[in-house]
């Protein structure tokens, strides 16, 4: 059994980018960056008005002002401000040569036709300059990072409407288990539902992977190597669920052997999901997850989905935050790390849910976070720092 670190390293130092594609950049969302992305232009691209208001010289700001011309955004000025003048001006629109303020319409009084005066106290200059927020050839977003609606706005101001993305992994998804039925079926006795596939379906669309659902494998030997022989050719992972613990019908691991599948490991010493299995043929990547629905969703969050980015050419860093305990909690046996559902109440302390073990995925949907607790920690105090992982 290998440590929680050790298969996560295992697990990345495995991993080789697949290669990227340009894409219109529309299609760019959540979609990982390929290529540095530069600035074709300044921002602002010149001296811009902050408010609707006057340009004027701040110099003349006790006088009474002549308005000399009036610029909606997008005008092009053609008047100088000289002593005593000033320009009409719209939010957005170019500040004319002479003026180094824009006072705010609300700041001023008519004081006959085209004639006003400045009411206020003290005004700030109510000007963008030109380049403040990026010059021509800055960095505006960064190789291997995931595109955001802020990134889409990024890629629009400056042209860039086709960018190089990763390409995305696609990702076969098998069950096994000859007591399964489809979500569409009522399970007859002795049956379930087939609930991990279609979590794992959901699960690929979160990390923006392609998810290729394969169906449900027979518990036996042939069609265990079978299924796995036809998604290993068509897919850049392969991700099965059950069939990976010690019982007499777990084919598994016997049937990616069977497939050339170098297995990097079997046991992990987490808790949920110890028996998982993971493996490579050298251009495909393949997971034995456990069956339970709350092992498989966890070793998916904590295990694939790291290396799903990485195939992305994104080095994925799980968001985790420190907060404190709310309650004290035990546990018996500290041999594996742990991860916990729990709940966050409105003070931020950590509360575990009621959770009946790796069977129990409806405590996952009332919990907010997965708690972090380390091998050989038996006990948390109320009051004790702890890391969680938010849903
Ligand atoms: P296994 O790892 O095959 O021994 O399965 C462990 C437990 O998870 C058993 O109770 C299974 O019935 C259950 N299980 C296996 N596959 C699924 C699945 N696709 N959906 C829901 N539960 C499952
Ligand atoms: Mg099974």
């Amino acid at each position: 059994m290998i440590s929680f670190e050790k298969a996560l390293d295992l697990i990345l130092n495995s991993a080789r980018y697949l290669g990227d594609e340009p894409v219109d950049f529309m299609e760019a969302q959540n979609r990982v960056l390929a290529e540095d992305v530069f600035s074709d232009v300044d921002m602002p691209p010149f001296d811009k008005a902050a408010m609707d208001g006057f340009a004027c010289r701040r110099a003349d700001l006790g006088s009474e002002l002549e308005v000399i011309e009036t610029l909606a955004a997008g005008q092009v000025p053609q008047k100088t401000i000289g002593e005593g003048q000033c320009t009409r001006i719209m939010t957005g629109a170019m500040v004319p040569e002479g003026a180094d303020t824009v006072i705010m319409v609300e700041q001023t009084e008519e004081t006959g036709h085209e004639r006003i005066r400045f009411t206020g106290e003290k005004t700030t200059p109510n000007i963008a300059y030109k380049a403040e927020d990026v010059k021509t050839g800055d960095l505006m977003w960064k190789k291997g990072q995931p595109i955001l609606p802020s990134h889409i706005a990024i890629f629009a101001a400056v042209g860039c409407t086709s960018p190089l993305v990763a390409k995305q992994p696609r990702v076969a998804i098998l069950s096994t288990g000859d007591e399964l039925v489809e979500p569409q079926q009522k399970p007859g006795p002795g049956m379930i539902r087939n609930s991990n596939a279609w979590q794992l379906v959901a699960q690929v669309k979160s990390a923006n992977c392609i998810p290729n659902y394969m169906g449900i494998v027979p518990d036996t030997p042939e069609d265990t190597e079978a299924a796995i022989t036809k998604a290993l050719a068509e897919n850049d992972v392969v991700l099965l669920t059950g069939g990976v613990s010690m019982g007499d019908f777990d084919y598994v691991p016997a049937a990616m052997k069977k497939n050339n599948v170098e297995i990097l490991f079997q046991k992990v010493a987490v808790k949920p999901g110890r028996p998982t299995v993971f493996g490579t043929t050298g251009n495909s990547y393949i997971f034995g997850l456990p069956g339970n629905p709350v092992s498989s969703y966890i070793n998916f969050e904590v295990f694939v989905k790291p290396l799903l980015y990485k195939l992305m050419g994104h080095d994925f860093k799980p968001y985790e935050l420190t907060l404190p305990m709310g309650v004290n909690y035990k546990r018996k046996k500290a041999d594996r790390l742990e991860w916990l559902p729990v709940d966050i109440n409105e003070q931020g302390e950590v509360i575990p849910v009621g959770y009946h073990g790796s069977a129990h995925i409806h405590a996952v949907c009332l919990s907010k976070a997965l708690m972090k607790i380390p091998v050989d920690t038996f006990e948390l105090t109320k009051g004790e720092s702890v890391h969680v992982r938010p849903l």
